[in-house]
């Protein structure tokens, strides 16, 4: 097929900030991966050149219906100094479910593994190794065909960027204030709520800043038709531990599919934690908490990995979690899912795969 990766390097390598003084989604890597599509072409010009802006015409259909979509995924240095991603073909599989909903190309899962491994492998020094920092990864593609009429686009661009992002506790983990939100909603069934697509996103902000006003790390979103029904919180599925039972609400095409929340669901297989997949009312979270059979919630996500939830505040009552500290079901999950993926941990599931230094 005659596919290779052009390679055209920085004249001068910048200096990867401090690990400490690491942030989300600031500072990029010197390189970044671009391909272009073309319909009646197909994927074509798969290069990695040195990050910047590119040219868009005002016309570029994304601009206007939003037709994009992404990823999000972490590389994590070992202590023996290897680099392993986890589990990224899920994310290709994803990103291809999204393409589908958005009406838009997808990309061949080797072909996407294959522009993420020479990536990441050409940026290695960029991969921060103090505990709890990682290198996050970010593809996506956007429509750029000049046209404004509503339809498909005929043309996409595909980018692939790396930030090092800082430990989500830089001093240790600390459980959440999250707002139930009553009003706003984030999807609804025959959306695109399980889409990593931009309009997703944008349509939160104005949700999540008055919460975050109102002194909340996060909203908790209820579903679309009934507000009645928990979905997920922020850009992370939820989880309840109600006595000794694992709950979370379950995929049914308005909440995003979470690559964490896949994996917690199989550690409670390998533990032998009873988890439930299944609807779960706000109300039955409310009575078990007055019950004191609500032992822990968190949130799973790619980008705190777990996020104990302390606090939620609903319709005016807040409810307090295991009394504000972070649980021992949360803590496992925490542990044994950051030790996988920095190697510290026996990958017993298959989960890591090591990025393999071929570039010099
Ligand atoms: C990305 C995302 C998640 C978490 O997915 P992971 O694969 O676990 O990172 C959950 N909810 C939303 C809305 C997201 O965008």
């Amino acid at each position: 097929m005659g596919w290779e990766i052009t390679i055209d390097r920085v004249q001068r390598r910048r200096e990867r900030p401090k690990d400490d003084d690491l942030r989300f989604g600031r500072v990029f890597a010197d390189h970044m991966f671009l391909m272009d599509y073309e319909s009646g072409r197909g994927w074509h010009d798969p290069r990695i050149v040195p990050y910047g802006p590119l040219a868009l015409p005002p016309a570029a259909a994304v601009l206007h219906y939003a037709q994009t979509i992404f990823e999000g995924l972490k590389a994590y240095a070992t202590e023996d100094g290897r680099v392993l991603l986890f589990r990224p073909r899920e994310n290709a599989r994803r990103l291809n479910a999204s393409a589908d909903r958005l009406c838009m190309p997808r990309v061949d899962e080797d072909v996407f593994l294959d522009a993420i491994r020479t990536l990441v492998d050409l940026e290695r020094d960029w991969v921060p190794s103090a505990r709890g920092t990682s290198l996050y990864i970010r593809p996506l593609y956007f429509a750029t065909e000049e046209d404004l009429s509503l339809k498909p686009s005929a043309r996409y661009t595909f980018a692939i960027i790396l930030s090092p992002v800082g430990s989500y506790y830089p001093r240790g983990m600390s459980p959440t204030r999250i707002f139930v939100e009553p009003d706003d909603i984030r999807s609804a069934p025959g959306g695109v709520g399980a889409a990593k697509t931009g309009g997703n996103y944008a349509r939160c902000l104005r949700t999540e800043a008055r919460a975050s006003e109102a002194g909340y790390d996060q909203v908790l979103w209820l579903d679309g038709r009934e507000k009645r029904y928990i979905e997920e919180v922020g850009a992370m599925n939820v989880f309840f531990r109600l006595d000794d039972k694992i709950v979370t609400p379950p995929l049914t095409g308005t909440i995003l599919p979470g690559i964490t929340r896949d994996s917690v669901l199989r550690l409670c297989g390998k533990w032998g934690i009873e988890a439930e997949e299944r609807k779960v009312e706000l109300r039955e979270i409310a009575e078990a908490a007055g019950a004191g059979r609500l032992r822990e919630a968190f949130g799973a996500g790619t980008a705190a990995v777990i996020a104990p939830i302390g606090w939620l505040h609903c319709g005016g009552d807040e409810i307090e979690i295991n009394e504000g500290e972070t649980g021992d079901f949360t803590e496992e999950f925490y542990e044994a899912l950051t030790g996988i993926q920095t190697g510290r941990v026996e990958d017993g599931f298959g989960w890591t795969e090591e990025v393999p230094g071929i570039l010099k």
